[in-house]
């Protein structure tokens, strides 16, 4: 079944004034954001808990509620990660109803591949050839894996100064790979340029922004999935854009509008940053509505925008929801990585030490309550960013090839 006709068009978050599904992301008349508008009567008669468990085991089986067709996506299979119960991370941080959305298993190892999969499949409905972004690593890292597979061409702008793994992991795929001198915000102004000198490419994060944003709500609709179509009491998000906060925010409200739940969902919403790079957690702690930028500084190269598009309104949704934006030190995010690592199994990058981290604060404070369900979304793979914990992570001892070198290096007698 074609899906496209369940967008009726663009909409200015602003104004409101309406365009069409077009390569379109701001308003001509106010300069605000556009948001994809959906005809939920229809999907809601089109979706159904069965029609979503019969889909594909990716971002695809919520493909009524998306802007682009199933058929034909671009897609390396992003989507439907586990959710995994969390009671030894829990019982570190006095919570007996923690859970793991488990992102960093996704194709190219982080939640990028869930918008991108979204953005370049819409790329490609419009006629795009060349897929592009502005990029902390990840993007462009997921940008050039699915652009390869899609067999479009791809040039993605990074930071030069990006952790190594990255640039590695995103050059293998072929794709121009342009390392600028300068920080995210000035790679993203070049790109904005670049979008205007070249409208044929399709910069996932600029102009066609509004398809890429609506895959990040993807991770909503498979929490309340995973939890039995039950929204969880409290979810903790990364923000780096504020893109991922909002839109799993709005798939909550979505899947009631469309009668994938009994209840009008009340999720509380938190917010993480690090210290090095926290212009909207700032904003919660001063109450400003607005985001002072800041020029970023410290290990989370990933979360490290210093002017985030959507800072503003993912800090509405969290004081509107009830939760709270909080920062941590680069210490903490490398505390964070660990103590995720050695409860849990789960090998995180800085991401997802600054979630776990600002988890631990939020738990410590009172925010996020012992008793409440809260889901922490795991972003990005440990791999990706493997220095910062190198330092601290080597062989317990080294030894001879001999029994009793081992033996006396190690006192594991007792582990019987
Ligand atoms: C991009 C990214 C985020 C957050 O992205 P937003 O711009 O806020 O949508 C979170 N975690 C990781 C690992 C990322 O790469
Ligand atoms: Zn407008």
């Amino acid at each position: 079944m074609k899906k496209g006709p369940f967008v009726q068009g663009l909409r200015c978050r602003e104004c409101g004034r309406g365009y069409p599904a077009e390569a379109l992301h701001v308003c001509e008349w106010c300069f605000g954001p556009l948001e994809v508008v959906y005809d939920y009567e229809a999907i809601a008669a089109s979706i159904s808990r069965q029609s979503v468990a019969a889909g594909p085991k990716t971002i695809w089986r919520y493909a009524d509620l998306l802007p682009a067709s199933p058929d034909g996506a671009v897609d390396l299979g992003a989507g439907l990660t586990p959710l995994l119960r969390a009671d030894r991370l829990g019982a570190e941080l006095g919570l007996s109803d923690l859970w793991l959305k488990n992102d960093t298993v996704n194709p190219t190892g982080s939640f990028k591949d869930r918008v991108v999969s979204v953005a370049l499949t819409r790329a490609r409905e419009l006629g795009f050839k060349v897929a592009a972004c502005a990029s902390t690593g990840n993007l462009a890292n997921s940008v050039a894996a699915h652009a390869a597979r899609a067999g479009m061409r791809s040039v993605v702008c990074i930071p030069a100064d990006l952790e190594r793994p990255k640039v590695v992991t995103t050059a293998v795929f072929g794709g121009v790979l342009v390392a600028v001198n300068g920080n995210y915000d000035e790679v993203n102004r070049l790109c904005a340029e670049l979008a205007s000198e070249y409208p044929t490419w399709a910069f996932v994060n600029v102009n066609v922004r509004s398809y890429y944003a609506e895959g990040s709500k993807t991770l909503a609709f498979e929490v309340a999935e995973q939890l039995g179509w039950k929204v969880p009491d409290h979810v903790v998000v990364p923000i780096a854009s504020g893109s991922q906060l909002t839109k799993v925010a709005k798939g909550f409200r979505e899947m009631f509008k469309v009668g994938l739940l009994d209840e009008e969902p009340a999720v509380r919403i938190s917010g993480a940053q690090a210290q090095g790079c926290s212009p909207v957690a700032a904003a919660f702690d001063s109450g400003a509505d607005f985001i002072r930028p800041v020029r970023p500084s410290g290990i989370a190269k990933s979360l490290a925008i210093g002017d985030p598009a959507d800072g503003a309104y993912a800090l509405d949704e969290v004081r509107r929801s009830g939760g709270a934006v909080a920062a941590v030190t680069d210490d903490e995010i490398v505390d964070g990585i660990r103590l995720l690592a050695r409860t849990e199994g789960i090998f995180a990058e800085t991401a997802g030490g600054v979630t776990i981290g600002v988890l631990a604060k939020l738990a410590a404070s009172g925010v996020v309550k012992p008793n409440e369900r809260v889901v922490a979304f795991i972003t990005g793979n440990g791999l990706k960013t493997l220095d910062a914990v190198a330092a601290e992570c080597g062989p317990t001892v080294t030894v001879a090839p001999k029994l009793e070198d081992f033996q006396a290096a190690l006192g594991v007698a007792d582990w019987q």
